[in-house]
């Protein structure tokens, strides 16, 4: 089987103050500087604080990136930021369709690719994000849920060095709540077996799948011991030094 380099990622989502932000990341940085673990780390904190947080961080195995950029790279869109601008500051990924994207703003899968190839276009890794609402599961459309978002998501052009895939089911997002590990590796599968028919064999063994969804210390190493699970988005116990370490420890 082909080695995957876990990635252990923390989406901040909208929660940072310039102080907090950059003593959150100067931390985590101080300790990866002091014992290496064999993950890849990854902080996304707000637009406002990537540039600060980049700049903290600078020199160190602790990487950046946004939590959404648009699709255009300039232009008449208030508020949002490009691909690109995210990339001046220093960030190397950027998550797009989360599913607080997808629901408190419409994002459709059409938009997540398009925001996707805008990603690839600026030298940016996309963690493109995908998963089912409760009701979803429920109605045992979960896996065809996966891959229409998969179908749909996935820009020309992705391969396991410029995309990462988040499987984060919507109703185990800030609940505390998880999938049954037998429910996980399911998905995984799934997500692993799309990736080869869409990008070939080998590019499917080397697509980082993460898992997301109230993933913390007491629950991370049974996850990330799942054959097709490869690290983990964390919003929640990433704001936590100790619990985003230790997580990061029990990959
Ligand atoms: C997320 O926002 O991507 C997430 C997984 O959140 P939490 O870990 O808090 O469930």
């Amino acid at each position: 089987m082909m080695a995957r380099r876990p990635l252990i990622a923390g989406n901040w989502k909208m929660n940072g103050l310039k102080a907090d932000g950059e003593a959150l990341a100067k931390a985590l940085a101080a300790k990866l500087k002091a014992s290496p673990p064999a993950v890849d780390m990854l902080v996304c904190p707000p637009a406002t604080l990537v540039d600060r947080v980049a700049q903290a961080v600078a020199g160190s195995a602790l990487a950046v990136g946004g939590q959404d950029c648009h699709a255009e790279k300039s232009g008449a869109h208030t508020g949002d930021v490009a691909a690109v601008m995210l990339k001046d500051l220093g960030a190397s990924h950027v998550i797009v369709g989360h599913s607080e994207r997808r629901a408190d703003h419409g994002e459709t899968s059409a938009d997540v690719r398009a925001k996707a190839a805008a990603a690839h276009a600026a030298g940016l890794v996309a963690i493109i994000c995908l998963g089912e609402t409760e009701a979803e599961r429920d109605g045992g459309r979960t896996l065809a849920v996966v891959e229409s978002q998969f179908a749909e998501s996935l820009p020309e052009g992705a391969s396991p060095d410029n995309t990462v895939i988040a499987y984060e089911p919507v109703w185990a997002i800030g609940t505390g709540r998880t999938p049954t590990l037998a429910e996980v590796a399911e998905v995984h599968r799934t997500i692993r077996d799309l990736a080869a028919k869409a990008l070939g064999k080998d590019a499917a063994g080397r697509l980082r799948i993460l898992y997301g969804g109230s993933m913390k210390p007491s629950n991370a190493k049974e996850l990330l011991a799942l054959e097709d699970v490869d690290g983990g988005l964390i919003g929640g116990a990433s704001l936590k030094v100790e619990d985003f370490w230790a997580i990061a420890q029990s990959a």
